[in-house]
């Protein structure tokens, strides 16, 4: 890996999430010096680059947009191969970027602002969802939590920080019981909101007094409804190569238990390395390296997609 530069936008923050129209602007000021800084990084001239992966889908439909017309505009004007990718996959697949990469078949629970999913991993792009979110995802009912909480966007980070320092028992909060392989985050979401509303209107320091503990709280329930569904379908599939992928698998409490699910049952365990947890671009550069080694190109009439299957 030569360099992995990432542009992040701090602009979201006075809006407590993300806004589509916002990020599609910024991220259009973002691209050329961001895709400068990697190649002036990586110690290359932009002769040397033999081929251009982007981000296809799934996302906001927006910023999918700059990025896929930038690839065209740049593999056009250098004549070289372009390479879709599909973001969830490349979640996935940044587990190959490092020297100790999992075997196939392995199952994945990837964990994102956008996405909960348990996938089995047959190969690079041979993978199948045995089960997802119902409704919200984990990363989101994370970052609405922090909100209520008068944390900034994105809550995910300062949540993980909080729970270190509080007692994960001090509050309860609900499993959902969802069949299968699946999940919901929505129940859980509105039950925390609650308990917070109904706690601050007898006591209005409630929040600045408990912080620590109910971030712990909230961390340890939506690690053990993660950690619960992995644990049933790894055994139903009889997979014993366990895996974390996505923004949320930044998470301390979620490393420390897939460690813990892997050794009580004597299975692997494979978690990406910090940096490439959340959006990146060496991830999707990984994925594209796959493809190109099997030729798989797009043409220029490649169109992005807001919702793609894998
Ligand atoms: P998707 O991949 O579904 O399209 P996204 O690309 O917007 O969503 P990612 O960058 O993959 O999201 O992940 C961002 C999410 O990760 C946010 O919800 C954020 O709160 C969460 N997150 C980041 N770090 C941590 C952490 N240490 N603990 C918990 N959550 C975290
Ligand atoms: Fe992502």
């Amino acid at each position: 890996m030569l360099s992995n530069i990432i542009a992040n936008q701090t602009i979201h923050e006075a809006y407590g999430g993300v806004v589509p129209e916002l990020a599609s602007r910024v991220h259009q000021q973002n691209i050329i010096p961001a895709v400068q800084q990697a190649i002036i990084n990586a110690k290359v001239s932009k002769n040397d680059i033999d081929a251009v992966a982007f981000t296809r889908g799934p996302g906001l439909l927006g910023s999918l947009l700059v990025g896929v017309s930038f690839a065209k505009a740049f593999a056009l004007a250098q004549n070289v191969p372009l390479i879709d990718i599909n973001h969830m996959q490349a979640h996935i697949l940044a587990h190959f970027i490092g020297i100790d990469k999992p075997q196939f078949p392995f199952l994945c629970l990837t964990v994102s602002g956008g996405h909960t999913q348990i996938v089995l991993v047959k190969d690079y792009f041979d993978m199948e969802i045995v089960g997802q979110t119902q409704d919200d995802a984990a990363g989101e009912a994370l970052d609405k939590t922090s909100k209520v909480l008068g944390l900034p966007y994105p809550g995910g980070p300062l949540i993980d920080k909080y729970a270190r320092l509080g007692n994960p028992d001090a509050f309860k909060f609900p499993e959902p019981n969802i069949p299968d392989f699946d999940f919901s985050f929505s129940g859980l979401k509105t039950s925390i909101m609650y308990f917070i509303r109904d706690n601050q209107a007898k006591n209005p320091d409630f929040v600045a007094q408990n912080m620590a503990d109910i971030c712990a709280s909230v961390e340890k329930r939506v690690v053990t409804i993660l950690l619960n569904k992995l644990e049933k379908a790894a055994k139903a599939y009889d997979v014993k190569t366990i895996a974390l992928a996505g923004g949320v698998s930044a998470n301390t409490g979620l490393r420390l238990g897939i460690q813990q699910l892997a050794d009580k049952h004597n299975w692997k365990s494979f978690i990406p390395a910090f940096e490439y947890c959340t959006d990146n671009a060496a991830m999707i550069a990984i994925a594209g390296h796959y493809k190109f080694l099997k030729g798989e190109f797009i043409g220029q009439q490649v169109a992005p997609l807001a919702r793609m299957p894998f």
